[in-house]
């Protein structure tokens, strides 16, 4: 089977959007020529569209999702402050990593795998904290957190929140909810290939940005100056110029269906795509209620081989999903239903291809 057949229904990365592929096909811009500049602003500006937010600092972080989770703590964190991290699988735990490297007091506020983190034991955590963050998606477990509540009660700290897995599948709403900092990646529900991490500070949480950041390439005070074309653009960097082109006809795909829309359809395809799973036998493994639709953790029915179902997806059908991870390795699956591939045909074909390997 060619390899264009593949159909990514894994963690992310997802299928790009149509428009992402032809955006790759268009000629390669210089990183200092003006028609780039024009689209790297006009990508910013799209950027604060689908984060919901004004903030003028809005940007791709050149780098993966994890390069926008460094990005966000090592200018807020210097060593000494005091970090809440609500850990409800293994991206909190990476946040925890990343915050102890910058020399944080790290206040952890766990969660079981599965389970949404409680708001009101995140607040409760600490009287002072300078930063209270959590991971809105869990990709390691297909598990919503509710963002509002901290928003409203964490006081001075800044909220930091990782909008990897949510940005463009279910509501992010960075200015409604008092997000400070949201950092997120394009390979998941923004449909475009992994590469770059859009980004969102507020006014308040710049005010607060450490003197001199522990990263260089990440220290946004710099990165800042070559965004903004009333800074000057002083800042030397040599952006990924295909990637931004990439993204910004992502996002545009995004925008165009309208970002309602967009939950709309993602929504729908996880609903069909857990029923499916459920009367094939397998366990949803995410708290009812708190379930993510673009990301589904399921439980293996008693007796199958996780590797083996899941190497015959790939070889006889084409289609990936992911593996679980952590305590949930080798006994369940994770499946993203993201950007382009959250589309009806694309559960109807995995159920159907599941339901014949199984004999169901
Ligand atoms: N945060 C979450 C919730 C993720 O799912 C991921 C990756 O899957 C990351 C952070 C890290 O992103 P990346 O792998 O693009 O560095």
């Amino acid at each position: 089977m060619p390899l264009s057949d593949r159909i990514l229904l894994g963690p992310g990365p997802s299928n790009p959007y149509p428009e992402v592929a032809q955006a790759f096909a268009r000629p390669l811009l210089g990183h200092l020529d003006p028609e780039f500049l024009a689209l790297l602003d006009d990508t910013c500006e799209r950027l604060r569209r689908v984060f919901r937010t004004s903030n003028e600092l809005t940007l791709p972080i050149s780098g993966t999702g994890s390069a926008g989770m460094e990005a966000a703590f090592v200018n807020v964190v210097a060593p000494g402050d005091t970090v809440v991290v609500g850990v409800n699988g293994v991206f909190g735990e990476r946040m925890c990593d990343v915050a102890a490297r910058c020399g944080a007091e790290v206040v952890r506020v766990d969660a079981p795998w599965g389970r949404p983190l409680d708001p009101g034991a995140v607040l409760a955590a600490h009287p002072s904290p300078k930063v209270i963050a959590v991971v809105h998606a869990e990709t390691s477990t297909g598990v919503r957190t509710d963002i509002e509540e901290l928003g409203r009660g964490k006081g001075d700290a800044l909220l930091l929140v990782d909008t990897v897995t949510s940005l463009g599948g279910i509501p992010v709403e960075v200015d409604a909810w008092g997000i400070d900092i949201a950092y997120s990646a394009t390979q998941k529900c923004l449909g475009v290939p992994p590469g770059l991490a859009p980004l969102t500070v507020s006014e308040r949480a710049r005010e607060r940005f450490v003197e001199r950041s522990q990263s260089w390439y990440l220290d946004l005070r710099l990165i800042s100056d070559y965004v903004s074309a009333d800074a000057g653009r002083r800042y030397h960097h040599t952006a990924p110029t295909a990637m931004v082109a990439a993204l910004h006809a992502g996002l545009g795909h995004v925008l165009d269906e309208g970002l309602e829309q967009a939950w709309a359809r993602h929504a729908a395809c996880g609903e069909a795509l857990q029923a499916g799973f459920e009367k094939l036998g397998f366990r949803l493994l995410a708290a009812d209620g708190h379930r993510l639709p673009q990301l589904t953790s399921v439980g293996l029915p008693e007796g199958v081989d996780e590797a083996v179902v899941r190497g015959a997806l790939l070889d006889d059908f084409g289609i990936e999903v992911g593996g679980g991870l952590g305590a949930w390795a080798g006994t369940s699956w994770r499946i993203g239903c993201m950007g382009h591939g959250a589309r009806r045909r694309n559960v109807t074909l995995l159920l159907a291809a599941v339901g014949e390997l199984l004999g169901r």
